[in-house]
């Protein structure tokens, strides 16, 4: 599933668009993807709206449309397949092409060939109001994250940093990459963390990831009309002094200390690790 920095890049990648009036809208009604709102509720509402804006929230994606006076909020999530592009007017459908907003100028394109991803509307017109602060939101003060932990004493320190509802949109390499950076064991017991250590180093890891991945992909696609997918078409990582480039396959090594990272099943997600750089959990 996509971090917050490829979901940025893919909000991104449909933004040429905004202020663009839609003129049609293609959908495939039976696909999953519509198991929130009917793909025939999808096209009515956004057929004649204009594009207005786009958000993104850690592993989520919304694009406003308005049409007369009303505020047409769809919301995407990519899941495990899912891209979006951004192809020409008439783009010729792809199988898996399960909406496709045209455009005078160009199509707006969600493919998902494991349906796992899904495009809904809202109802509500402001409907992100309630989610909790992200990383680098300015209510993400150093109160905020001792309420975190205060909240989830007893847990580890990997379970925590991939509780969306704590850190909206960190997924499993920033989690490594975070721990590593602090120096501790992924399953360290979040009672003993230091507030302010964890705040720093997932504020700078989340700015690094969308500094290496959304910034310097974006523009970077060799054809746009195919669009991003989630590591297939990020051809720009994160530097190799991160741990990024090293906890993927059996046999990495510290990028700090050079010591053979090890592996692990933590908090249910495959974890890597340094034993050097990385106190064992108490
Ligand atoms: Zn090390």
């Amino acid at each position: 599933m996509p971090e917050l920095a490829e979901v940025e890049l893919a909000r991104r990648i449909w933004a040429p668009a905004i202020g663009g009036k839609v003129a049609a809208v293609e959908t495939h009604p039976k696909t999953r993807v519509y198991r929130d709102t009917p793909a025939r509720a999808i096209e009515a509402a956004l057929t004649n709206a204009t594009f207005r804006d786009s958000h993104s929230h850690g592993k989520r994606l919304l694009f406003v449309f308005r049409k007369d006076e009303e505020i047409l909020p769809l919301e995407v999530h990519l899941g495990m397949s899912g891209r979006l592009a951004l192809a020409l007017q008439d783009h010729v459908p792809h199988k898996h092409d399960h909406l496709i907003l045209r455009f005078k100028e160009c199509a707006l394109v969600f493919n998902d060939y494991r349906q796992f991803g899904r495009a809904h509307l809202h109802e509500d017109p402001n409907p992100w109001a309630e989610l909790p602060p992200e990383v680098l939101d300015r209510r993400f003060t150093l109160a905020h994250v001792q309420g975190l932990l205060a909240r989830r004493p007893r847990t580890t320190l990997k379970a925590l940093i991939l509780d969306q509802s704590c850190f909206p949109g960190i997924g499993n390499w920033m989690a490594d990459e975070i721990c590593w950076r602090m120096g501790l064991h992924p399953a360290t017991v979040t009672g003993e963390l230091d507030a302010a250590s964890l705040r720093k180093e997932t504020q700078f890891v989340t700015r690094g990831a969308l500094k290496y991945i959304a910034d310097k992909n974006e523009g970077q696609l060799k054809d746009p009309s195919e669009g991003f997918s989630a590591g297939g078409y990020v051809a720009r990582v994160p530097p190799s002094n991160w741990l990024f480039q090293h906890r993927w396959k059996k046999g990495g090594h510290c990028p700090h200390c050079q010591s053979e990272l090890d592996r692990a099943t933590i908090a249910t997600r495959t974890t890597a690790w340094c034993p050097q750089c990385q106190k064992a959990k108490a």
